[in-house]
């Protein structure tokens, strides 16, 4: 299947036999009713169950359904890469393979993608996860997140998103980088919109994540700042440290000098004169780095 189709829809499935059967059922259905050419992309990532078997035997049987196999599990992220770049819409849908996002939210989405906006980020308003395990450490590290990136985006973990393919085209994702793709798509300038979505109870099989993700998410959070505040203008960040340390570097070697001409302190028994030259070349390396 080679034709270019107006919409592609990509799957990342891991373990997932029980679900995406009846998820590819459910979005034609709830794609029938609109006049839009669409594709499934579904990325099985490294399933050790029955579902690459699945969507082999769908494949078969189907003309929209494109299966693109991982050799290992590489992840969500890399599964909607490797969607992003086999996919031909000129917009992208991606969600759950699980079927806890309701393919019959995507006409919303593409309806309000028409007002003029370039990516609508769905946004699970009552969410069917457990309260502890998962809601309040996701609502925490959506707090922690929000705080920091100064996002818009109320929900960044829903993977039900509706993007035009120009935006996928500058996202460069790597690691477990899906959670934030909201912030780097604000990042990128982008006309960006949000609306209420359902969210599903998982009726088949168990979630991939758990409560250690929550502190990957910390980890991430910093390389994301970065990139979304200074990644064109890194003298700011290094910069300013730099200065910083020069300055401490000055002072200390101004005490020094102070010492050795008016209180007979030599430089080799004083400890800070060790300190202000130490400043002195950290300040040179971050500047350097800055540049
Ligand atoms: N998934 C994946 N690779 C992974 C983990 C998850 O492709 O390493 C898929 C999974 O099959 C599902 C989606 O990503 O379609 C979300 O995963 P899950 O439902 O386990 O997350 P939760 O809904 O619990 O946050
Ligand atoms: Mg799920």
């Amino acid at each position: 299947m080679n034709n270019k189709v107006e919409l592609s829809i990509i799957l990342p499935v891991f373990n997932e036999e029980g679900n995406i059967v009846s998820l590819l059922k459910e979005i034609d259905e709830a794609l029938c009713t609109r006049n839009i050419s669409y594709e499934i992309v579904a990325v099985d990532d490294g399933s050790q169950d029955k579902s690459r078997d699945l969507l082999i035997e769908e494949y078969e049987k189907r003309s929209n359904l494109k299966v693109i196999l991982f050799r290992k599990n590489f992840g969500q992220t890399a599964a909607f890469d490797a969607g992003f770049q086999y996919s031909s819409g000129d917009k992208i849908v991606t969600m759950d393979a699980d079927g806890q996002n309701d393919p019959a939210d995507i006409p919303r989405m593409l309806d309000e993608l028409n007002r003029n906006y370039d990516f609508v980020a769905g946004w699970r308003k009552n969410r069917k996860d457990g309260t502890f395990s998962r809601n309040i450490p996701s609502k925490v590290a959506n707090y922690l997140i929000r705080r920091i990136t100064k996002t818009k985006i109320k929900d960044l973990g829903c993977s039900l998103k509706l993007y035009r393919r120009e935006i996928t085209k500058d996202l460069h994702l790597y690691g477990e980088m899906h959670r934030f793709i909201g912030v780097l798509v604000e990042g990128l300038g982008a006309r960006v919109s949000q609306i209420e979505v359902n969210h599903r109870p998982r009726l088949m099989g168990v979630s991939k994540y758990n409560l250690n993700r929550t502190f990957k998410v910390v980890l991430d959070l910093i390389t994301v700042w970065f990139l979304r505040s200074y990644q064109t203008k890194p003298i700011y960040v290094f910069g300013g440290a730099g200065l910083l340390t020069l300055g401490l570097s000055a002072i200390s070697l101004g005490v020094v000098a102070y010492q050795k001409f008016f209180n007979n302190i030599w430089v080799h028994k004083n400890p800070l004169f060790i300190i202000g030259m130490i400043l002195g070349v950290v300040s040179i390396k971050f500047i350097d780095i800055g540049l």
